[in-house]
């Protein structure tokens, strides 16, 4: 006979968590998990649209949660821009992770452009291990997915235990549409990266992001002409 898995009490909590938070709105989600996890509650982005609406609510209902920002070295000088933008509109807590190794000492040791060579090994230097180490001590982690952003992130919960970093982590976003983030963004005027307005659909670091032509997926600009579609830290 197959021994069962032993989940923590913590695993078990949010399993009974799951079903609940999936029929709640963004506002009841993020009230729930400042309630049971701050101040070991954490968000990440990089500040896309889904972001920015994310962190609009946040600052609203639990504005001492910080955010953490992995600046890989690689990133656009636009999204520099709108994470300025953002921090002077809310003031919140940035925690900026970043890997060991600057990407000068990166080229020295694996080459100019490892994004190309072996993008998963860059994406484990500069976002998977910093992510890690950034998210060390926290209980509750939020992040802006979609459900409807690309098959990858078609069966996200709106909570769900994370093993690898043993935490609940949150997307309040799951079942919001990529229709309903613009809407919200244009009715409360909020920032947004301008690249936006330049062909992309969904930005990462600038090595491994293009615009989208006509009739691609959202996603589809990211490691273009790869197989890969994730960097690793969701999924
Ligand atoms: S997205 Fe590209 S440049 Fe950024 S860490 Fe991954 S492989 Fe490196």
């Amino acid at each position: 006979m197959t021994a069962a898995k032993q989940i923590s009490v913590h695993e078990a909590e949010i399993n009974l968590l799951a079903e609940y938070f999936e029929t709640r709105r963004i506002e009841d989600v993020l009230e729930l998990s400042a309630a049971r996890y701050s101040p070991k509650l954490v968000m990440t982005s990089n500040f896309g649209v889904e972001g920015v609406v994310l962190l609009d609510h946040l600052m609203r209902l639990a504005p001492e949660t910080p955010v953490i920002y992995l600046n890989t070295g690689f990133q656009f000088s636009e999204t520099d821009e709108v994470k300025e933008r953002l921090r002077d509109r809310y003031k919140f807590q940035l925690i900026e992770a970043r890997s060991v190794l600057t990407v000068e000492e990166q080229a020295k040791i694996y080459g100019e452009r490892l994004y190309e060579t072996n993008s998963d090994l860059c994406c484990r230097i500069r976002k998977v291990e910093p992510l890690q180490r950034a998210l060390a001590g926290f209980d509750g982690w939020l992040a802006a997915l979609r459900r409807d952003q690309s098959p990858t992130r078609a069966a996200i919960k709106v909570v769900e235990w994370n093993e690898r970093h043993q935490l609940a982590k949150i997307h309040p976003l799951a079942k919001w549409t990529r229709s309903d983030v613009w809407s919200y963004i244009v009715k409360h005027n909020l920032p947004y990266n301008r690249l936006y307005d330049d062909g992309y659909t969904s930005i990462g670091c600038w090595p491994c992001t293009r615009r989208v032509g006509a009739g691609e997926t959202e996603r589809s600009g990211r490691w273009a002409g790869s197989r890969k579609q994730e960097c690793g830290i969701h999924v």
